[in-house]
């Protein structure tokens, strides 16, 4: 105990591991009854079902199925800037880590095998990989992965584009649409879930992009899987871009 307070006291916060970060938070990761299982709002008791929520239940969704950590907020979002704005891949892989044991809780839930799944990064771009120094969404995806027992394949590729994170709702769509395609000769296991994951979800627009790209892949062996869900009052705190 001594020792963590030493750690905890002594060094800079970033050289503290995320799973001590966050429990000296008080942050715990959300149960699935509080989110919708589909677009990944929250949710209030009995709100959402399998088939979505109030909110997105009308609405066509390229995957069957959503995972998140928590709400972009406070420390979990501190840790998502952090991995991506300072190339931080150990703290990168921890965040995805973490999805990845909520994955394999919801699968075996669900009664499919993690194991068996396949993790594909939503990719970025050459230009924002080199000025960041960091991929820190594969990143993720290599610590989802260790969590579940399977494979990642980088199967997408994505033009550079304008950041995503000052645009509205529609020039977002707008900004994103045709920006990805899928890498020549990457195979996709015709069995098993497919998961592509993203460290954090607002409008589902990159995702939906990701999962256009991908393509092939039967309804209900799509995933989705991000760090945090932000709500579109949130996108607007001034969230560092590049
Ligand atoms: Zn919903």
């Amino acid at each position: 105990m001594w020792l963590r307070e030493v750690e905890a006291t002594l060094l800079p916060p970033t050289a503290v591991g995320l799973g001590e970060r966050l429990r000296l938070a008080g942050f715990v990761p959300d149960l699935p009854d509080v989110y919708c299982p589909r677009c990944g709002e929250s949710v209030g008791p009995h709100e959402a079902t399998m088939g979505g929520c109030p909110a997105c239940r009308d609405a066509p969704m390229p995957w069957s199925r959503l995972v998140r950590v928590g709400a972009y907020d406070g420390m979990l979002a501190q840790a998502i800037k952090e991995a991506k704005l300072t190339a931080f891949r150990s703290l990168a892989r921890d965040l995805g880590y973490l999805v990845g044991r909520r994955v394999a809780d919801a699968m075996h839930e669900a009664g499919v095998d993690p194991r068996g799944a396949i993790i594909v990064p939503v990719p970025t771009s050459f230009v924002r990989r080199i000025v960041r120094g960091i991929d820190h969404t594969r990143e993720m995806a290599r610590g989802a992965a260790s969590a579940m027992g399977c494979t990642v394949v980088v199967a997408l590729e994505r033009r550079h584009r304008p950041s995503q994170t000052r645009l509205t709702v529609k020039a977002r769509a707008r900004n994103v649409a045709g920006s990805m395609t899928r890498r020549h000769g990457v195979e996709i296991s015709d069995v098993g879930p497919v998961v592509i994951i993203d460290d954090v979800k607002t409008t589902g627009a990159t995702l939906r992009e990701a999962w256009r790209a991908l393509g092939g892949v039967g309804m209900e062996r799509r995933w989705a899987a991000v760090g945090g869900v932000a709500t579109l009052t949130r996108r607007r705190t001034g969230v560092p871009s590049i």
